[in-house]
């Protein structure tokens, strides 16, 4: 059987723009290129093609003997030079605030109360995280100034989750070290004080890493390192279990991504739907969780072994 067929399609820049059909069986790619190929009639994919495809999807062959979705756009999951410069900087700043943090405390002899601020920064910064997702995974759209492009990354998220685990670690996280980039560095500058810096390197270390504590959260077992495991297994960092709780309907739970400590806490007291309504009865805003799970959050490839083949 010959087919050939060529689509265009951006599903991590766009949620609206193609139909579902076309998702469906291009749910990743931009590029949904097609070969001449052949398939025997009525024959289901071999294990063996599926993991074919999975090697597509980084480095796609000279020659392609089944016709299938080859990922094209996998250069937006690369990091870029500009990536990179944010992360460096936001390290930076990071380091900066760490290294005020033992110098002061050194100086001063006083190891138990930065040591504790750090560990208040840590718990704090899950919670942080999960205020920031909940924000981004329900209101705003693309356009939005400032986060338009989170808000927009997450939702492509939420339609192909485990694209994360291809995305480099600079283009994953790039967005949250600018961010710390612009609030540390004039703390970095203006304070000294061992307390604040431990709070502050913690803190923001974890929310900066959190989007790879994410990605790390959605790896497989036999792929993640043994360190990422230890820590996932005593919660240090969010396991697996927790955040695919977030990717299964209602679609309105698990949102914390650094330890995961908030979730049980946040979830039973019903904290962020008490949030939308108040958002709702304030301002009139519906969040999309309320709208939009049964339709476009759907998951639709827990893994690159489950890519679409035609
Ligand atoms: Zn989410
Ligand atoms: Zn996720």
């Amino acid at each position: 059987m010959t087919i050939l067929s060529q689509h265009h399609y951006h599903p991590l820049r766009s949620s609206h723009h193609a139909g579902l059909d076309h998702q469906r069986r291009c749910p990743m790619n931009v590029h949904c290129s097609t070969t001449t190929t052949t398939i025997k009639p009525k024959t289901k994919p071999k294990p063996e093609q599926l993991v074919i495809e999975q090697t597509r999807l980084v480095t796609p062959p000279p020659s392609v003997t089944t016709t299938t979705c080859v990922t094209l756009n996998y250069l937006s999951l690369q990091s870029t030079w500009s990536h990179r410069a944010w992360v460096a900087s936001g390290c930076t700043t990071l380091a900066v605030s760490l290294v005020k943090c033992v110098t002061a405390a050194a100086e001063s002899h006083m190891w138990f109360e930065p040591i504790l601020a750090g560990l208040v920064g840590y718990v704090l910064a899950d919670l942080g995280s999960g205020l920031y997702h909940w924000g981004i995974d329900n209101y705003g759209s693309a356009s939005t100034p400032v986060f338009g492009s989170q808000i927009e990354g997450f939702q492509g998220h939420h339609k192909w989750p485990w694209t994360i685990t291809r995305r480099q670690f600079a283009n994953n996280i790039h967005a949250l070290a600018r961010g710390i980039t612009f609030t540390v560095l004039p703390i970095d500058l203006i304070c000294n004080g061992p307390i604040l810096h431990g709070f502050v390197a913690v803190c923001s270390g974890c929310i900066m890493f959190s989007q790879q504590f994410h990605a790390w959260a959605h790896g497989t077992k036999s792929r993640l390192p043994p360190l990422v495991l230890a820590l996932q297994d005593a919660g240090v960092l969010v396991s697996r279990s927790q955040h695919a709780a977030h990717h299964r309907q209602p679609y309105n739970n698990n949102y914390c991504i650094v330890s995961g400590v908030w979730n049980e806490f946040l979830d039973e007291l019903k904290v962020f739907e008490a949030l939308e309504m108040i958002v709702f009865f304030k301002l009139g805003v519906r969040p999309r969780s309320w709208s939009e799970p049964n339709s476009e959050w759907t998951e639709e490839n827990e893994s690159p072994s489950q890519i679409t083949l035609h």
